[in-house]
């Protein structure tokens, strides 16, 4: 028995420790760096820019994006926007095509018909195909923004090293207690990108919302399900940075109800760890910068290894709770007291950049319901690991249901 008991403490004390301390010195160093300083030389006149809506079966929604793109502040004459629908079964295409005939004199609107869903990625790849502005915006159906967006991303790129601009997101929804998790979360999800821009480039630049310099776009590989990191390492690799723009505000309804909540983070995790995983070439690669060495990384951590330590450590915890109880207080008091440091530079992060988001319901969260939320996460990028390793990831998703529900930029703005 005492034998089993210091297998068990053993496993836990490792895999707690080297969990805390990475997350303790990779979030010190993230959020040590002190902000880039930004040169920006005003450029003249605006660039040509490209509005791409990848779409499927998005009838219920479309038209609202539609209603919310023509009141984009930007020269008529410098706007394209093209949806790229991959053979929706609903009205979608309908609806395009009738708003199209309605404003041809608001706004250039095309619309690009692929004859079979080969998934989202192959949208994508379909515009970087077509392109001929300077700058590609990337943007969901689901998300609207307020007008200003677009001339607020272009405005970045008036730095010549910068390659790649995101939105940051505001979730929307019904006010509940999974909304205020969703809030606390997002709050830490922001500070980690922010910080890590501040570094060298953000993870990811948001697929909802991201503008890129067309010229350094190549076609995503066929399979891809990742297309927001996959985009940020083209970029990246090409020697540009991202910039993660707290100025431009997306509004993305999410699903309210747990059951959806969970099939969401669940896709979305497992589209990151596979995203990881498949380049993981860029692990401490010099070049790609900070990127390589420090963000890259931290994520690979933080998506990868720590959901892994963490259930190690999670499952040891619960063998000592039954067999030596009161070495599993100890257990749980140590790790606490160890995680301190880390909840301070979390706590003090999220309240550095508070002043930096845009107002809006995100101010509201929790950050420490967030980091509830974050533990819960990880049991979930678990069992995402453990599906992708044994059934590898879907090109071709389902919508997840709640989060249609018509919500207006202005509403919230
Ligand atoms: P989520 O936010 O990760 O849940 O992804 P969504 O389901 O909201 O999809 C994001 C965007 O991709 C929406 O505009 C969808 O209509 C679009 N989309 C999803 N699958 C496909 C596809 O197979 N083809 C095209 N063209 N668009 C897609
Ligand atoms: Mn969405």
């Amino acid at each position: 028995m005492s034998f089993l008991i210091s297998i068990l403490a053993s496993i836990y004390y490792t895999t707690a420790i080297a969990t805390i301390v990475v997350y303790t010195l990779g979030l010190a160093i993230l959020f040590g760096s002190a902000a880039r300083p930004s040169h920006r030389i005003p450029r003249r006149g605006e660039p040509t820019v490209s509005l791409v809506i990848p779409t499927y079966n998005e009838a219920s929604i479309i038209g609202r994006k539609l209603d919310n793109v023509l009141q984009i502040d930007y020269p008529r004459d410098k706007l394209e926007v093209i949806v790229v629908d991959s053979a929706s079964t609903d009205e979608t295409r309908n609806i395009v095509n009738t708003f199209a005939k309605n404003h041809v004199h608001q706004v250039n609107l095309i619309l690009i018909e692929q004859p079979i869903r080969r998934g989202k990625s192959e949208a994508i790849n379909e515009a970087v195909h077509r392109v001929k502005s300077e700058i590609l915006i990337l943007t969901d159906a689901d998300v609207t923004f307020p007008s200003n967006s677009v001339s607020r991303l272009v405005e970045n790129f008036s730095e010549p090293q910068i390659g790649a601009v995101s939105g940051v997101e505001i979730p929307v929804g019904a006010k509940s207690f999974l909304t205020g998790l969703e809030y606390g979360y997002r709050r830490i999800y922001t500070s980690v990108r922010l910080a890590e821009a501040t570094v060298d480039t953000p993870f990811m630049c948001e697929s909802e919302l991201s503008a890129y310099k067309t010229e350094l776009l190549e076609p995503l590989r066929p399979g891809t399900v990742c297309d927001d990191v996959e985009l940020t390492l083209t970029m990246r690799s090409k020697g540009f940075r991202a910039v993660y723009a707290s100025n431009v505000p997306f509004f993305e309804t999410e699903a309210d109800k747990l059951g959806p909540k969970l099939k969401h983070k669940f896709r979305r995790g497992m589209n990151n760890q596979h995203a990881l995983i498949q380049n993981s070439s860029v692990l401490f690669s010099r070049k790609f910068g900070k990127y390589g060495t420090i963000v890259f990384p931290f994520e690979f951590f933080v998506h990868v290894l720590s959901p892994i330590l963490l259930t190690t450590a999670l499952f040891s915890f619960l063998g000592l709770a039954i067999a030596a109880p009161i070495s599993a207080v100890i257990a749980l008091l140590t790790a606490t007291m160890l995680s301190l440091p880390v909840l301070g530079v979390v706590g003090a992060s999220v309240n550095r950049y508070r002043g930096t988001q845009s107002g809006g319901p995100q101010g509201s969260g929790s950050w420490v319901l967030g980091g509830m939320a974050f533990l819960a996460f990880q049991l979930m990028l678990m069992a995402s690991l453990i599906k992708l390793a044994f059934r590898g990831p879907q090109v071709n998703w389902q919508q997840i249901p709640g989060t249609r529900v018509p919500v207006f930029a202005e509403a919230i703005a």
